[in-house]
């Protein structure tokens, strides 16, 4: 590559296609951990629920148990509690000598807690930091949660291992209510004031067994949709880069083709300019000699051929200067317009032939009357001098020409009409393509006249058309817009 050249645009789409392949599984990551962050914060929620109830369930076993002062239940399944030892009443019989012993909350919760851990695998742990009984002092966890109900928190929870697994821990302030009192007034707690704390522990691998299915589910959704996007943006991408290349192949063809173009135009040019001063030149020069001695010459055979050679030359000057105009016409893309009158234009080209018609015996009916204003190039003057030139070469044996011009609003119509042959129907569109002669038949001329009056009328935004003479010959009709090039008229 040049330097200050433009690096390849295929390169950029290719960097885009993949910058777009990278951001959709960007995207597509991003979504896949805030839904698996969903779905874990969604586990941690279910098992703190799980916990509360499970909480406020003993909660109240506790509370009916308080409120009962305690119950008694046979102490042969039920062993004495030894630190209820100083209630007067722990132990009873009743009438028939069956043997009861009390039972207090603490007492009752514990057995409901180690059935329920064998039952649910749900553990639950009542604790104070000065503890009656060893078993139930705290772990460091519960320790720290005892220490925070002290300054007041009202729940502690937390994900964490226990015995080697993990559990959701919760842990709540046990308040002195009334009856604890009964068993506890001498270790000095306080009605309403947390004297331990009941911890509950629900073990977490169920649910984050359920946990894990959901989060299957969203991984696997959410490949699937990463390997659509992924084989749509490479089959986009292909067929993209397909397209640009196929428009580079084009973009490269048409430059080609331009450069063809502005070489043979370049060509054309040259040769133009050769046909315009090189040829023309020598052509005047052999004209004029060859009158000189056409002059002096006094053989009959040779004045003859003098005449031939004048005849031909006079033929190539004229395509000469012909192909020159019409290049030159060719090249334009607008003409600068002036007010006119269409009849004086057409007078003037009448009299540039006037001395032809009079030779061929043609006698001109001209049927405009008044001004006809016109918005034209003067160069127009050139369309009705060929028709009128046209007229005398292949319709002369007619005798008769005929010119009209006729008002369609926004334009005028010229009519030539000729009295001659006129023009068989299958011709009629071919006479204005460049170097269409039908029959030569001895007349001169070089074929472009037609084409170089229709590229004026082109270029005038108008149009011209031959029909047939009802009273035999042809009749070229010629529409230009009053007004210039920029008003064209309604066909
Ligand atoms: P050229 O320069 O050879 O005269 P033109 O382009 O002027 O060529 O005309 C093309 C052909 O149209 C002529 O060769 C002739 O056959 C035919 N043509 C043009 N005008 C007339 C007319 N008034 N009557 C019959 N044929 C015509």
């Amino acid at each position: 590559m040049e330097p200050g050249a433009r690096p390849p645009r295929r390169l950029n789409l290719e960097v885009s296609i993949v910058a777009l392949g990278v951001l959709g599984t960007v995207l597509l990551g991003v979504s896949l951990a805030w839904n698996i962050n969903q779905i874990r914060d969604r586990t941690i929620d279910g098992a703190l629920i799980q916990a509360r109830v499970a909480y406020e369930k003993d909660i109240v076993f506790r509370r009916w148990n308080n409120q009962h002062g305690g119950v008694y239940v046979d102490a042969a399944v039920t062993p004495p509690n030894p630190y209820l030892s100083d209630i007067p009443e722990r132990d009873i019989r009743t009438p028939s000598g069956r043997k009861l012993t009390l039972v207090n909350p603490a007492y009752m919760t514990r057995q409901v807690y180690e059935l329920e851990a064998t039952a649910t695998g749900l553990y639950g742990h009542i604790t104070s930091l000065e503890p009656l009984r060893p078993q139930n002092a705290p772990d460091p966890w519960e320790r720290i949660a005892l220490e925070a109900f002290d300054r007041g928190v009202e729940e502690v929870h937390a994900v964490q291992p226990l015995n080697g697994k993990e559990y959701m821990r919760l842990m709540r302030p046990l308040i002195t209510e009334e009856g604890c009192l009964t068993c506890h007034h001498e270790r000095g707690y306080v009605l309403g004031k947390p004297w331990g704390g009941i911890s509950v522990s629900v073990p977490m691998k169920e649910l984050r067994a359920i946990e894990w299915e959901s989060i299957r589910t969203v991984i696997l959704a959410h490949l699937l949709l990463w390997a659509i996007g992924i084989a749509g943006v490479i089959v986009g991408g292909r067929s993209l880069v397909a397209s640009e290349r196929g428009l580079r192949r084009a973009e490269g063809e048409a430059r080609a083709a331009a450069d063809r173009l502005q070489e043979s135009n370049r060509l054309k040019d040259l040769f133009i300019d050769i046909v315009r001063h090189d040829l023309l030149n020598p052509a005047s020069v052999v004209r004029y000699y060859t009158s000189y001695l056409q002059e002096g010459e006094t053989d009959p055979a040779k004045k003859e051929c003098y005449l031939k050679i004048e005849g031909v030359n006079d033929r190539l000057m004229d395509l000469i200067r012909n192909a020159s105009k019409y290049s030159r016409l060719e090249e334009m893309d607008h003409v600068d317009c002036q007010e006119l009158d269409l009849g004086t234009l057409l007078l003037d080209a009448l009299a540039v032939h006037e001395h032809r018609l009079k030779e061929a015996g043609i006698a001109v009916n001209y049927l405009p009357r008044g001004g006809y204003p016109i918005t034209a190039n003067p160069m127009v003057e050139d369309v009705f001098a060929n028709l009128i030139a046209n007229a005398i070469k292949y319709a002369g044996d007619g005798k008769k020409l005929e010119i009209d011009i006729l008002d369609e609003g926004a334009c005028w119509v010229v009519q030539v009409r000729d009295f001659g042959k006129g023009i068989p129907d299958k011709d009629k569109p071919m006479i204005f393509t460049r170097f269409t002669r039908l029959k030569k038949e001895g007349v001169e001329g070089s074929g472009l006249g037609l084409a170089i009056v229709k590229r004026l009328v082109d270029l005038h935004k108008g149009r011209i058309w031959v029909e047939d003479n009802p009273a035999g010959g042809s009749v070229f009709c010629v529409r230009l817009p009053k007004n210039g090039p920029t008003s064209p008229c309604a066909d």
